[in-house]
């Protein structure tokens, strides 16, 4: 017994895998396609898509952001758990890896649930702002360049109605986030943000060791 959260040798999170994961063949194809890319590293593993997925159908979120889609593993998972009339709004710059993306939301029978933006987050979100979306959406998750989080996540304050929440990935950075002697850009963004949101009274916190850690962020509401 533990009451520290376990790392995980290969068994153990094998086992994890077996017993909880539900994956979907389509979703099983995108995956086995993503790990041939150089770049598969940034997919999100099956556990943490799940439990994003848990969170929307938890929350009954009905509009989603996504900032970051990469070839569109996180999106398909939250798109699959949002009702029929929901919507995400999936924000990146690659058209080379969205198509991937777009191929498997055709397959899973969701794309009519994603708006692809293929610009800059920063102007996408900037523009459904000045459309006067505010508190317009009910879940975001913000897995793009580090070095933008604080902004994406002041943005994203404001697009959310109160009581929503906010997903931030990687927030532990393959640990270096706790080791002083790195001072990268993308390190030093991701350490600024934790330490920033650690006492944000906008918001109720946890920070979670799942994958390379996730935080979630609810904006607050009346009454909390
Ligand atoms: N959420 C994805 C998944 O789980 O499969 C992974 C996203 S990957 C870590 C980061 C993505 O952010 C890449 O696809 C990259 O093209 C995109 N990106 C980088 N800079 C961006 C920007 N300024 N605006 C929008 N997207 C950006
Ligand atoms: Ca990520």
């Amino acid at each position: 017994m533990s009451n520290r959260t376990l790392s995980l040798d290969e068994r153990l999170y094998d086992y994890l895998l077996s017993v909880s994961v539900r994956e979907t063949d389509v979703q099983k194809q995108l995956r086995a396609e993503t790990a041939a890319d150089p770049m598969a590293v940034m997919q999100i593993s099956p556990e943490q898509a799940q439990f994003m997925a848990f969170l929307v159908t938890l929350t009954g979120a009905r509009r989603a952001l996504e900032i970051g889609v990469y070839t569109g593993y996180s999106a398909l998972a939250v798109a699959m758990a949002l009702p029929d009339d929901g919507e995400l709004v999936a924000c990146d710059i690659s058209e080379h890896w969205t198509a991937i993306a777009g191929k498997y939301w055709k397959l899973a029978g969701v794309e009519n649930k994603i708006v692809l933006r293929l610009a800059p987050a920063l102007q996408t979100l900037d523009q459904l702002l000045a459309q006067g979306q505010q508190e317009s959406f009910d879940f975001v998750f913000i897995d793009a360049d580090k070095t933008s989080y604080t902004a994406y996540y002041e943005r994203a304050l404001r697009l959310l109605r109160p009581g929503g929440l906010v997903l931030v990935d990687n927030v532990l950075w393959s640990g270096a986030v706790a080791d002083p002697a790195v001072s990268d850009q993308d390190t030093v963004a991701i350490r600024e943000f934790n330490r920033q949101v650690k006492d944000d009274p906008r918001v109720v916190l946890s920070m979670l060791p799942v994958g390379d850690g996730l935080t979630l962020l609810l904006k607050k509401q009346a009454g909390w």
